[in-house]
């Protein structure tokens, strides 16, 4: 007798790099790729960065996660699935997601056109799996155009790191030929040097240590303030004060120190992150009518301002290349402070 064969076509699968535990270590598993909802689409990822703000996800520091996750909030791929009711993007096209992850329409906040500070708002990597994966889905509001001429490695940080720096910098009220300081020199600061250039500033780099000078100055620095042998407040006034100072670098004690070097209606923008609290006196704040403002990374909308103008003007991250199942790895890195300067994992 023959026995009747079926041709039983094998599930597809994919490779992901998860955290199934608060704490827990990367592991490398292989899983059944996602099929996209309705309003959603499937991304064929080729390159997600690594940021510090994955450290809510593989320490457990967000409430409400749920594992195992898969961390990665600047990813770049290529749209290959749509889901029902999706229109406005096609399949083959390239597309990212950032920290913006999705929102409702319907709390206040969205009802105001104010996505970014939606009540609900949804985040890759936390709110449901991200890019540290050969595969994701993600919603339609999420979704950014990637330029042609960025490569994936280099629009990938731009969706987090990028949009915090260039939305910091349209938020600090500061005008081109104006005096603008950026502290720190790292993950943040080395784009918002750039940036800060490229919108016409006058710009002052603020780091620890001679070392960084001339990157600052290659970056796009007209002076570099060393802390170590200099009282950067003081520097500032000595330019004549700076209109906006972006804090990048995680020491509220730094920013603190910083304040003074503000011009008259200068403002201090905040977006390295620090537990401790800023310390400044409201007479800091009334003599010469000066601010304190914090800003996030941005609704699709102006992660989509991000990669255009860095297309148009030539910003681009510096980035340390790892492979997908080196993930761990390329997580330490980041994580130690090292990487020149921001790490991103390719599938
Ligand atoms: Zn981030
Ligand atoms: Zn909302």
């Amino acid at each position: 007798m023959s026995t009747l064969r079926v041709a039983v076509k094998p599930a597809a699968t994919m490779k992901v790099a998860q955290i199934s535990k608060p704490g827990g270590d990367f592991e490398f598993v292989e899983r059944g790729i996602p099929e996209p909802n309705p309003g959603q689409v499937r991304i064929k990822v080729q390159a997600c960065g690594v940021c510090h703000s994955d450290v809510f996800t593989k320490e457990g520091l967000w409430p409400g996660i749920q594992y195992p996750r898969v961390p990665g909030h600047e990813v770049v791929g290529v749209i290959d699935a749509l889901g029902a009711a999706v229109s406005g993007w096609k399949k083959g096209q390239r597309a990212g997601v950032g920290w913006h992850g999705g929102h409702d329409n319907t709390c206040p906040q969205c009802l105001r056109g104010d996505f970014r500070n939606c009540r609900n708002l949804k985040v890759p990597g936390i709110s449901y799996d991200g890019g540290y994966q050969q595969y994701m889905v993600a919603p339609v509001e999420a979704l950014v155009a990637i330029p042609e001429s960025l490569k994936d490695t280099e629009a990938a940080p731009l969706l987090c790191a990028g949009v915090t720096t260039f939305g910091a910098l349209r938020a600090s009220g500061a005008l081109p030929g104006d005096l603008v300081a950026v502290q720190g020199i790292g993950g943040l600061g080395h784009l918002a040097i750039q940036f800060a250039n490229k919108f016409g500033y006058k710009v002052a780099a603020i780091g620890r240590g001679a070392e960084a000078a001339a990157l600052a100055k290659k970056l796009g620095a007209s002076t570099y303030i060393d802390t170590k042998s200099t009282n950067a407040a003081e520097g500032l006034q000595k330019l004549g004060g700076a209109q906006a100072i972006l804090a990048t670098a995680p020491s509220s004690k730094a920013m603190s120190e910083l304040f003074d070097g503000l011009a008259p209606n200068g403002k201090l923008v905040v977006i390295g992150v620090d537990s401790e609290p800023l310390q400044v006196t409201p007479l800091q704040l009334i003599v010469g009518t000066r601010g304190i403002q914090g800003t996030a990374a941005g609704a699709p909308a102006a992660e989509e301002d991000t990669v255009n103008f860095a297309e148009i003007t030539g910003v681009r991250p510096m980035v340390e290349i790892y492979p997908l199942e080196r993930a761990g790895e390329g997580y330490a890195r980041m994580m130690s402070g090292k990487a020149e300067f921001r790490v991103v994992l390719t599938m």
